[in-house]
């Protein structure tokens, strides 16, 4: 189906990056054949070659040989994903970005940063706050780089109030399977120019064409803000106050629910204490204001509501830094759970559903005898469901992965919240939007004829 790699295309890859930038040897491979899904043992595979170009042109003229001669090439960014997107099934060459970890321009007129694809999410947060900005996504693991959060479109802890990366992408350029350098949008705020091709573009996984280069938004940071950690006995209390938080009219930046399941892990692995007192489950709450009065105003407003709706309590975190403590502690739960769990799942539901969703994944977890310990983004819906490894989890995984899928599915959730689909959710696509897959397999087909770029991957062609 695909063509082989000769040594003769290996030597013009290493014309093209330098000898040192490719990698044909096994043993340093190994990190390019997973990425961070728990059970990446089931779905590894190794490329035939690692390339790590410099530069845009150097990209083109890989992706050039690679339509050439019909080698797949799947792109891959800091392998933090979580649905198997970057591990290259077919082989073939893996095309890593890390090289490219230039910031090209902080625009403080028109609040925009530009970098290169390989550049990491903790670097730009680091170069834009030097300069008294302020980029909000914050998925979990920040070591992400650009072009990796663009095509999966990440999400992550602050999405309540700012959104995920759409919101967040003004432009990109984009290396096309034929080879092609393309650029979509920029630092424009309005564009009407037809389709969205920029919209097409993130959240495609890699599976469309490699993006080289992201112009991102920026913002004026919020002048206060404050987090509350919200104790409660039971996590239905917890869930139920959610919607009493949005009817107040205030938007959280973040609001998320933790069941505390996760916090003794989680404080064995970091050797932190939890900093409140422990309870059943607890709703972490981020909220910000122009000015520190008006946000304490806010904290009281929340904490009474909260109250009302059964917490035991309310702590407040007032300090930035503290407040980016406990947000990289939340950023560990799952790392704090890995050894011991099959999966983390991340499906979608509207909001009003989380606490039906979550008592029906109880009810699952009772049925099938597996600890299904829970997380989430409380405020828009998106929920980590984690399948463990308790005893007999083996027979009855797919059967309950299924299961909580179609429960996700049933009120009118989707899938995959911010992961996306890769490799480990292609099946369930096709399963319950089959009209989808197959609007999406022909825009595959025509902007990659030949299934080339990250082919296996969300669609089959
Ligand atoms: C502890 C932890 C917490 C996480 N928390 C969150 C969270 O809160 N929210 C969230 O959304 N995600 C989260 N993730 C998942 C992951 O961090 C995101 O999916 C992230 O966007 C992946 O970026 P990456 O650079 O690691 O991409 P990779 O894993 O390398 O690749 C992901 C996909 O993008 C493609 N790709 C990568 N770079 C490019 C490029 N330049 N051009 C084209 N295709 C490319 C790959 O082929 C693959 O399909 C978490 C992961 C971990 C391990």
């Amino acid at each position: 189906m695909y063509g082989k790699l000769t040594p003769e295309i290996v030597d013009e890859l290493k014309r093209i990056v330098g000898e040192k930038n490719v990698t044909v040897s096994k043993d340093e491979m190994e990190d390019y054949s997973h990425d961070e899904v728990a059970m990446s043992e089931r779905i590894k595979h190794y490329p035939d070659v690692v390339v790590k170009p410099g530069s845009t042109e150097e990209v083109s003229e890989i992706v050039k040989i690679a339509h050439r001669e019909k080698i797949p090439i799947t792109p891959r960014g800091a392998g933090t994903g979580l649905s198997g997107g970057c591990v290259p099934i077919y082989g073939g060459i893996v095309l890593s970005l890390e090289r490219m970890n230039r910031i090209i321009e902080i625009d403080e007129e028109n609040f925009t940063v530009t970098a290169e694809a390989g550049v990491r999410l903790m670097e730009i947060f680091e170069a834009v706050e030097k300069k008294g900005l302020f980029f909000p996504p914050h998925p979990g693991d920040t070591s992400a780089m650009v072009g990796g959060v663009i095509v999966t479109n990440a999400g992550g802890a602050r999405a309540v109030k700012y959104g995920v990366m759409r919101n967040f992408v003004r432009g990109i350029e984009v290396v096309l399977p034929d080879g092609e350098i393309m650029e979509i949008g920029g630092k424009l705020v309005k564009d009407c120019a037809g389709y969205s091709l920029l919209d097409l573009f993130i959240g495609s996984e890699g599976t469309l064409g490699i993006v080289t280069k992201g112009i991102l938004k920026l913002m004026a940071p919020p002048p206060s803000s404050l987090m509350l950690i919200v104790p409660y006995n039971s996590l239905h209390d917890a869930i139920k106050s959610v919607p009493a938080i949005l009817k107040t009219g205030v938007i959280p930046i973040s609001l998320e629910f933790i069941e505390d399941d996760v916090i003794g892990p989680t404080e064995e692995l970091t050797k932190k204490k939890w900093p409140v007192m422990r309870a059943k489950a607890y709703l972490m709450i981020i909220v910000d204001s122009t000015s520190e009065e008006e946000v304490m105003n806010i904290g009281m407003k929340l904490t009474e509501v909260c109250i009302e709706n059964g917490a035991i309590d309310a702590f407040v975190i007032d300090t930035r830094s503290k407040q980016e403590e406990l947000l990289e502690f939340r950023g560990i739960f799952y790392e704090a759970l890995k050894e011991n769990m099959a999966e983390i799942l991340d499906i979608s539901v509207p909001p009003s559903k989380i606490a039906e969703y979550v008592e029906g994944t109880k009810r699952l977890s009772e049925k099938y005898g597996i600890s299904l310990p829970t997380y989430g983004h409380a405020g828009d819906g998106n929920v980590h469901t984690h399948i463990m490894k308790d005893e007999g989890w083996e027979e009855k995984y797919e059967a309950l992965r299924k299961e909580i899928h179609e429960l996700g599915i049933s009120l009118g959730g989707t899938i995959t919240g911010e992961h996306g689909v890769g490799l480990t959710k292609k099946g369930y696509l096709k399963e319950f939007e089959p009209k989808k897959v197959e609007l999406m397999r022909s825009i595959k087909r025509a902007m990659d004829p030949d299934n080339i770029m990250n082919p296996g991957k969300i669609v089959d062609i």
